[in-house]
């Protein structure tokens, strides 16, 4: 074996001893809900399609029509020849959904973190993330060269020690955090980290992969308690919620020139292929139109927790945290055999120790199997 397949061995061999390996299981998803891995047909409580658009009829007839007329691919970078006419309407629509003067659509969310971050701070800069925030903010974080803190989860308090201690030795300051936590669920206190960043001239990014479109009445964590909270940076993904793929930032006109200007991942990267575009543009008018639709993922969460006997949901996402990591693994093992398809996370997903079963709510899951699935957990994982 040469070194290289010999390193490669050695940590994979490294990754099974602790479970930590991960395997690509087929799975064929049949519609919003049912999904079809190892030839059985089970109910999904693992993706991430809150409002079952990926197979909306309007969203794939808008998809289907664009592909027809414009072809699969964009071409080239949207600053060269990818830009289709399509992309100013959808930025305009997340513009309004978000009350912000402008948008910039990326070609994933993952590439919207990584390339807006470095483009608004560089080494001089600090940058706070909370500790729970998606992995691409964290590397779009150290992707600026500059003092990168993470404050405890949640914790104004903490970010607000961190920034009066490092503030003053920096240029700028970005603080960053998950306005849904990926993994948790829980919302982040986006008033009260807005008025922070104000008092000490930082800028507040929030990244709405999980808040668009199901919190917020559709506008995202900024908008939770009915008024719109201050966010310079309001992030998010066309990969969630909205059914299918792309990513986002909302912000004011010299705020998006620049990031078209300066991010990598947008200048050097091809533009999203203009059916992806039209799918997101006809899933924006779903949920502008069809409010209590959009509502139905944090009510049928909120249901679950409360059969459960668990704290109530905040977002669509309730974690069951287990600690274990073959535990967590039997526990989703369980659940499988009843049917239902809920996904262990494990590190480095989740924090060491905090392994966990990840609970994602659609609209359409029907309340018979919430209410079985609670019992489930209720009695054989909790055993009361
Ligand atoms: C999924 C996710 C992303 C990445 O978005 P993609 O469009 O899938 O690349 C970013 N942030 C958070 C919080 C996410 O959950």
């Amino acid at each position: 074996m040469d070194s290289l397949d010999g390193f490669a061995a050695g940590k994979l061999a490294e990754l099974e001893a602790r479970n930590l390996r991960r395997v690509l299981v087929d799975t064929v998803r049949e519609d919003g809900v049912w999904v079809v891995r190892r030839g059985r047909r089970l109910m999904s409580f693992s993706c991430n399609d809150y409002l079952n658009l990926t197979r909306h009829p309007r969203v794939v007839a808008a998809a289907m029509a664009a592909l027809q007329r414009y072809g699969v691919g964009s071409g080239a970078s949207r600053l060269v020849t990818g830009n289709h006419p399509l992309f100013a309407e959808l930025e305009a629509r997340l513009a309004r959904l978000k009350g912000t003067e402008a948008a910039c659509v990326f070609s994933s969310g993952y590439q919207a973190n990584t390339g807006i971050i470095p483009a608004l701070a560089g080494s001089d800069d600090l940058v706070l993330v909370d500790e729970l925030a998606h992995s691409c903010l964290w590397a779009g974080a150290r992707m600026t060269g500059g003092t990168v803190l993470g404050f405890r989860h949640n914790d104004v308090g903490h970010a607000e020690e961190l920034l009066a201690a490092q503030r003053g030795r920096h240029r700028h300051a970005v603080v960053a955090t998950d306005g849904v936590f990926s993994m948790d669920g829980d919302l982040a206190p986006v008033p009260a980290l807005s008025a922070l960043a104000r008092r000490h001239d930082a800028w507040l990014m929030t990244d709405d992969a999980h808040g668009i479109g199901v919190v917020g009445a559709g506008r995202g964590s900024s908008f939770v308690d009915g008024a719109k909270a201050d966010v310079p940076l309001q992030m998010g993904t066309l990969s969630k919620a909205i059914g299918g793929h792309g990513g986002y930032l909302c912000a004011s006109a010299p705020v998006i020139d620049l990031v078209r200007m300066r991010a990598r991942t947008f200048v050097y990267s091809t533009g999203l292929p203009p059916a992806m575009v039209a799918a997101a543009i006809a899933a924006l008018d779903i949920i502008e139109e069809e409010p209590g639709y959009a509502a139905l993922p944090l009510q049928k969460a909120r249901a679950f927790t409360r059969l459960a006997g668990l704290t109530e949901a905040e977002s669509p996402i309730v974690p069951i945290v287990i600690g274990d990591v073959q535990a967590t693994l039997d526990a989703s093992r369980l659940i499988e055999e009843a049917g239902y398809l809920v996904a262990a996370i494990r590190p480095p997903t989740v924090p060491v120790g905090t392994a966990r079963l990840r609970i994602a709510f659609t609209a359409l899951h029907p309340d018979a199997a919430i209410g079985h699935l609670a019992e489930i957990v209720r009695t054989r994982i909790f055993g009361r």
